[in-house]
């Protein structure tokens, strides 16, 4: 057992609506969406956040933003935002690192 919340939804510890999965990662619906659309795209791999990551996760980074790349065709959602939060300060609450797909609505720039 493990205390990250997103582990647990890896190893099928607590539920989620798991939308796809394969052998690196996993992506599942926000619990608390900001958007229409709102998944999370995680590796399975114990990553905590994207500045622990070495050239060893080259494959793996480039991997994410692929399934990111499925999803939003298979939904046949053309216009989204990604987002990253490294770090407490930018809005980092669990940490496992993992890719925000927005959708659904229009969004200001900068980010708040
Ligand atoms: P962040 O603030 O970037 O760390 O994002 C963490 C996200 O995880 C938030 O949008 C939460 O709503 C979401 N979240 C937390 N617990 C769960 C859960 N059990 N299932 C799905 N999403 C979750």
């Amino acid at each position: 057992m493990t205390d990250n919340i997103f582990l647990k939804i890896i190893n099928k510890e607590i539920p989620a609506e798991i939308i796809y999965e394969d052998d690196i990662a996993i992506a599942f619906n926000d619990i608390s969406p900001e958007a229409p659309t709102h998944i999370l795209v995680i590796p399975k791999k114990d990553i905590k956040k994207l500045s622990d990551t070495s050239e060893d996760d080259q494959d793996l980074l480039g991997h994410l933003l692929l399934v990111v790349k499925k999803i939003t065709s298979k939904f046949e959602i053309k216009d989204f935002r990604v987002v990253i939060n490294n770090g407490s300060e930018a809005g980092q609450t669990v940490f496992h690192l993992h890719l925000h797909i927005l959708a659904g609505r229009n969004f200001g720039w900068p980010p708040g």
